[in-house]
Parts: structure tokens; C-alpha cells; sequence
């Protein structure tokens, strides 16, 4: 018979569903409703920290700095 391998089953679900660190500065982010005349609009998770303001899509693709 062939080797068996243990079936490794994805551990990165914390009930942190909810939660997201910025993949620049890991601050956490909050989803934020985010309207724009050049670019997309809609839910995107946005780093709390003032001066970095990393956008990133829900679908996790990173989408830019949001200039105020
Ligand atoms: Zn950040």
C-alpha cells in the first residue's frame, strides 16, 4: 500500500473571524463602509492607525492606502 498522510486540516480559524491585522503595520483594522469616485466602493477592512490607512479588500486582496 502507499504511504498514508495525515490529513492536515487549516488551523488559522481562531473565531477571529471579525479580526484582521494590517498586513503593513498589524494594527488591528475594522471593516469600513468606503466610498470612492476613482477606484472600488464598498466594505473594505481599514487600519486603524491614522497614519498608515491600509485598505484591504474583504476578499483579503490588498487595496491601497485610503487618502483622506
Ligand atoms: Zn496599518
Amino acid at each position: 500500500m502507499a504511504t498514508k498522510k495525515p490529513a492536515k486540516i487549516a488551523s488559522n480559524k481562531k473565531g477571529t473571524r471579525n479580526k484582521k491585522s494590517c498586513p503593513a503595520c498589524e494594527t488591528d483594522m475594522v471593516v469600513s463602509k468606503i466610498l470612492r469616485d476613482t477606484g472600488p466602493s464598498g466594505m473594505f477592512w481599514l487600519c486603524q492607525d491614522g497614519k498608515c490607512n491600509t485598505l484591504v479588500a474583504i476578499s483579503g486582496a490588498r487595496a491601497g492606502v485610503l487618502n483622506f
